[in-house]
């Protein structure tokens, strides 16, 4: 929001940066994963029949995926502000407009001064509110930095002239139709004198907006109610960035943009983060992080986070030169001023996934209640999409949120365990075999001894449900957990994420395999809970629903 006067600046000046105490030290450094490292995990679990301990393979590595460190709401405590995060730039994309970006439903909102666009999650432009300021009692000319929560768009809006605002409000757009669904007009007891930024805090139930200009630009956050709109007081930042512009709430933190950087001089601008406990009215401010791999001559604006793709969202403007607030022509190379919105990585961002999104992928196909067994080889036309796990080994991409969800969960309740075997290609499943049988045949068996031999611990090739890749062997980490605790542990939850103990004890006589506590299939979460309950294995269950 480039358009009133940096006069200010020498106001903001009094408060030093160096003055403010934040230790650099606690600036940089997190790397922001763990890595869990197992040791040689005690059962051998390669073969869909069970096999000795002496076939386990050498040392497996951590888990379905690495379990970073994150802060989930608002911290008991005020902690260290060190950036969790660590950034690499992903991509640049152009938009229209130069104020705001966010992040919703997977799209991608992105606000002009007058305009409000959609995009898809490739970028594409999807739609555009027609008019923006229709519906409004309190007239307003001025859209500046937007957040979107639940199927809304929240802006902040203001009317905006000669170098003044009056009329702030909070406006709730629905993200669909661009429909004004409610308005909330600012506190003037705030001392708030315009809006840059607007950031949704679902986990402590705020709106929270910045001021770009004004004497109290950056030194407050202003807190509204997210129920009801009524403001509930300012928070003193401590040290005041300068220049705030956007700001977003994400993981317990607000991270803020402020376009500190002169332009002419080519220095860039900043991301700073602060975290603030409840019903505070101070909070420090650290640099979380420099936005040197922008493209300069411009200046930064909104800010947001993906939190499907785990990554941050800045909007840039370049091209052109910003004198007192007001475009004043271009830079050399540039007829115009470009929009753009920045992509950066967040290394060790980890995805939630919910109950809701792992029965959604149960669509009714039948792919989940699949039956493999020797009878029922896996088809011949069978395809699979796979994802990559962290170490290594491969599922299909429907069952991905649902194991990640329960190993969250099994390691929230202290149990460490990870993926010791999944998708299985037909070749693979064949060389298992094949060393097998080469195995009893060094060991003095015939041919035909050694293959009979064989097939009583390992599934034909053709036969093994790993081939679907919605099966997985799972082990317990050793240094943490110990095998009893991850099965038991497995035995009692796995059915709330859909997945079932395919070969258990009592089913041997059915099944044809041994008991196997470690493997566990896939159903989706309503098989799984009825078989759970009805104590039925696959085949009996399939027998059961046909009827
Ligand atoms: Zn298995």
């Amino acid at each position: 929001m480039k358009k009133s006067i940096k006069a200010f600046a020498s106001v903001l000046a009094a408060f030093s940066l160096a003055s403010c105490g934040i230790n650099q030290g606690d600036i940089n450094g997190a790397d922001g994963t763990t890595e869990i490292i197992s040791e040689e995990p005690d059962i051998a679990t390669s073969d869909d029949a069970s096999m000795d301990a002496s076939q386990n393979d050498a040392e497996e590595e951590y888990v379905v995926q690495p379990a970073p460190v994150t802060v989930e709401g608002r911290p008991e405590e005020e902690g260290s502000l060190a950036p969790e995060n660590r950034y690499s730039l992903a991509g640049v994309h152009e938009v229209d407009g130069r104020q705001g970006v966010a992040y919703g439903d997977e799209c991608y909102y992105i606000s002009g001064s007058t305009t409000l666009t959609k995009y898809d999650s490739e970028w594409n432009k999807v739609s555009e509110a027609e008019d923006p300021f229709a519906g409004f009692e309190n007239e307003v000319n001025h859209i500046g930095d937007i957040d979107v929560y639940d199927g809304k768009i929240y802006a902040g809006v203001e009317y905006f002239m000669d170098g003044e605002s009056k009329n702030i409000q909070i406006a709730v757009y629905d993200a669909e139709s661009y429909q004004l669904v409610n308005t909330y007009s600012f506190d003037e007891s705030s001392g708030q004198t315009e809006v840059s930024g607007i950031a949704i805090d679902p986990d402590s139930g705020s709106i929270w907006m910045t001021s770009w200009t004004g004497d109290e630009s950056g030194r407050y956050l202003y807190r509204y109610d997210l129920e009801n709109g009524s403001y509930k007081g300012k928070v003193h930042l401590q040290c005041p960035p300068q220049w705030l512009q956007g700001i977003a709430y994400y993981n317990g933190c607000l991270y803020m943009t402020a376009d500190d950087g002169t332009a002419d001089l080519g220095e860039p601008d900043h991301v700073y983060k602060t975290r603030i406990a409840e019903d505070s009215t101070t909070a420090n401010v650290v640099l979380e992080r420099t936005l040197d791999d922008v493209t300069l001559q411009g200046e930064v604006e909104g800010i947001s986070f993906d939190k499907t793709s785990g990554q941050m969202l800045i909007s840039y403007n370049r091209g052109s030169q910003i004198v007192l607030g007001m475009v004043k022509g271009f830079y050399e190379g540039y007829t115009e001023e470009i929009h753009e919105v920045f992509l950066y990585n967040i290394e060790g961002f980890k995805r939630e996934y919910s109950f809701e999104e792992i029965d959604e992928c149960v669509d009714g196909s039948g792919w989940n209640l699949i039956l493999v067994n020797k009878d029922n080889p896996v088809p011949d036309d069978y395809t699979v999409s796979l994802t990559d796990l962290s170490n290594g080994k491969q599922v299909d991409t429907r069952i991905y949120p649902a194991l990640q969800k329960m190993f969250d969960d099994a390691r929230d309740s202290g149990i460490d365990l990870f993926v010791r075997e999944g998708y299985r290609t037909r070749e693979d499943q064949q060389s298992i075999m094949d060393n097998r049988i080469q195995e009893y045949e060094a060991q003095g068996y015939t041919a035909e001894e050694a293959e009979d031999m064989a097939k009583q611990y390992v599934a034909i090739p053709g036969t093994s449900e790993h081939e679907l890749g919605i099966s997985v062997d799972i082990n317990a980490n050793s240094n943490v957990s110990s095998d009893d605790t991850v099965y038991t542990w497995l035995n009692e939850n796995a059915y709330k994420y859909g997945f079932i103990k395919r070969y258990p004890e009592n089913k041997i006589d059915i099944t044809g395999i041994n008991n196997e506590p470690w493997h566990y299939r896939f159903v989706g979460q309503k098989a799984a809970s009825e078989m759970k309950e009805l104590d039925m294995c696959l085949e009996e269950y399939l027998d059961y629903i046909s009827e």
